[in-house]
């Protein structure tokens, strides 16, 4: 059938591959409710027998009704004990009647340690399928995008193994592996600069050298830029910034640089190394430049976009972003977690404060919490509240619940979503935010807790001088690259003889960043994607005028609270003009490959 003749309500597909993708989202949509029934009838039924349905004596039932009336809500907490027996090696049918194949480690935390998610083979092939729908939209908006490349900047973190010798590792390093990833078929719309070893090479500086390398070297085919947070395509810039005397050298001697000693990237880069001065010279002149504004477009003149996560917390990066792409469009494909991929962006060229994601009712079984911010009561939010995904209003918000074919079961995910509208019958979503994240530079999610625990912590060196930290809050600074937290202290110092020295306030931040989650001290040690933690030391009666500014906007005085994370910037100024003295962790918390108990 010629393409025309399968236009999608979407749009004029750009080849018969697409038609038929842009109509697969035109069925789900069109039908989501129906669909819906469907994938819950599926993993009721085919996890029947298994010990966490039947503690809840669902006898097999598979409609929705059962389902609702006898199945809890739950958070990850609830679920760590069975979780637990699977790591531990009980092969059992715990949560899913097929075996589980591994953990998916979340960058959401419990008790400072990863959160892992079980997973069944063929969640694979459901991610793949979401991921194949993602360029049949983008070649609505985008034509030509078969003319050239994508500069993808995308890596593998470290895998664990459980005491039951189930692999732990982040989804996305386990896609990457997947022969999915690996053996995927020619797509002219979907090349990449990087080969799949300098993807795989676990060591993140060889990784990242070989994929700058090739991206340079095809710096004129490269139509779009990647990675899959904002902070992550940033990085890679500061890559740039610190390593391209190096680069240029390579490209100019068409040799590689010694310090890639990973054997399959060393194979794979000789056919792509040949020196080439002309581009040796242009990466020069450019990037010694003082002035990287446009540095993106300078170097990769063809990009026509961006393609990174800005919604959420990633929106803090925009304005650099904009900085080093001349303002290039900013694409947010998909939404997803380790839990389950959830949906995708129909409208890839919005604005990032506009961008809505359209979950595809196909991936899991949706449930939605009504989100009241102003509700302050824990038991408020029961089953009995939840709402069916097509059922959900527009304007609204509410918590994402989800009930997953590899058995997690009205499982809180934490974020918070609005309505925006509906595509067919499937609702539209925007990204508001995780739950109680204070915190966030790269995957690391800091919440409230965690920072007053990290603060008591490193206080705790403060007392032989009887020092102690009287008020205190935080921000996130991602003016440098890669980010880092700002911690603000007001020091109530008892013998002004003895104030805390420059090293004593050092080795407390390197104490906060110890009592930090995993997620964030692997962004410290691995990723090198978190920047040395700062304590500005503000003087005495800042947070008093701190409050005496919130009172003056509004706020009441009986209700004042300090706040433990600001982004305003009159209370940044505010802050920032009192700044006594500010202090770096001089070195790495500990940090190694969690080992599961
Ligand atoms: P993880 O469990 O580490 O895979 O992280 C998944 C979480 O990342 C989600 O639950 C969201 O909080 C966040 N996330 C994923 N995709 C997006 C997106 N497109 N926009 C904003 N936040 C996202």
């Amino acid at each position: 059938m010629a393409v025309d003749a399968m236009c999608s309500p979407l749009g004029p597909p750009a080849c018969e591959k697409d038609a038929k993708a842009l109509q697969f989202i035109e069925e789900m949509t069109r039908n989501a409710d129906t669909v819906q029934e469907k994938v819950l009838g599926e993993i009721l039924g085919r996890n029947a027998e298994t010990e966490y349905l039947k503690l809840y004596n669902l006898d097999g039932a598979t409609d929705r009704d059962s389902f609702k009336s006898k199945i809890p809500m739950v958070t990850y907490e609830d679920l760590q004990p069975i979780i637990q027996r699977i790591a531990n090696g009980d092969k059992s049918p715990i949560l899913s009647s097929q075996p589980i194949s591994e953990f998916l480690t979340s960058s959401g935390t419990s008790a400072g340690e990863r959160k892992l998610m079980p997973t069944i083979r063929e969640e694979l092939d459901r991610r793949q399928l979401l991921y194949s729908l993602l360029m049949p939209v983008m070649n609505l908006y985008m034509p030509g995008l078969d003319q050239g490349k994508g500069l993808y900047f995308l890596f593998v973190k470290s895998e664990t193994k459980t005491p039951g010798g189930l692999m732990a590792r982040p989804v996305l390093t386990s896609y990457y592996k997947s022969d999915h990833f690996k053996t995927r078929a020619f797509d002219p719309y979907n090349v990449y600069t990087s080969p799949n070893e300098a993807i795989l090479c676990p060591d993140s500086f060889q990784s990242m050298y070989s994929q700058m390398l090739c991206g340079l070297y095809e710096r004129e085919q490269v139509l779009r830029l990647g990675a899959i947070f904002a902070s992550g395509l940033l990085r890679a810039i500061r890559f740039l910034q610190l390593n391209w005397h190096e680069l240029a050298h390579d490209i100019r001697t068409g040799k590689l640089n010694a310090k890639i000693s990973d054997s399959d990237i060393r194979r794979c880069m000789a056919r792509v190394l040949r020196p080439d001065h002309q581009l040796a010279d242009f990466i020069e002149s450019e990037c010694s430049k003082d002035n990287w504004e446009r540095i993106i477009t300078r170097i990769w003149p063809n990009t026509k976009y961006l393609e990174v996560i800005v919604t959420g917390a990633m929106a803090q990066y925009i304005p650099t972003l904009d900085y080093y792409s001349g303002g290039l469009p900013k694409v947010c494909t998909m939404y997803a977690s380790s839990e389950c991929y959830f949906g995708l962006n129909l409208n890839p060229m919005s604005k990032p404060s506009e961008v809505s994601y359209t979950i595809m009712p196909n991936m899991g079984y949706f449930e939605f919490l009504p989100h009241d911010p102003n509700s302050t009561s824990p038991n408020s939010a029961t089953s009995d509240k939840l709402v069916d995904l097509v059922n959900v209003e527009v304007g609204k918000e509410y918590e994402l619940v989800i009930t997953t074919y590899a058995g997690l079961c009205r499982y809180r995910v934490g974020d918070i979503l609005r309505v925006t509208g509906f595509h067919n019958s499937a609702p539209q979503f925007h990204f508001v935010r995780r739950k109680n994240v204070l915190l966030s530079i790269d995957s690391d999610k800091t919440d409230e807790a965690e920072l007053q625990s990290a603060v008591d912590n490193a206080s705790k060196l403060l007392n032989e001088f009887n020092t102690s930290v009287v008020e205190y809050t935080s921000y996130a600074d991602t003016k440098t690259i890669p980010g880092h937290y700002v911690i603000y202290w007001e020091l109530l110092v008892k013998d002004s003889a003895n104030f805390p020295k420059d090293d004593l306030l050092e080795k407390c931040c390197l104490a906060m960043e110890e009592s930090m989650n995993s997620v964030y001290r692997q962004g410290r040690v691995e990723c090198n994607s978190i920047g040395p933690l700062e304590i500005r030391v503000v003087k005495n009666g800042t947070f008093e005028e701190l409050m005496d500014y919130a009172i003056s906007r509004g706020a009441s005085i009986n209700q004042y609270k300090v706040p433990r994370c600001v982004n305003f910037t009159p209370i940044m100024e505010l802050l920032d003009s009192r700044v006594l003295s500010s202090h770096f962790s001089q070195s790495l918390p500990h940090w190694t490959p969690e080992r599961r108990r």
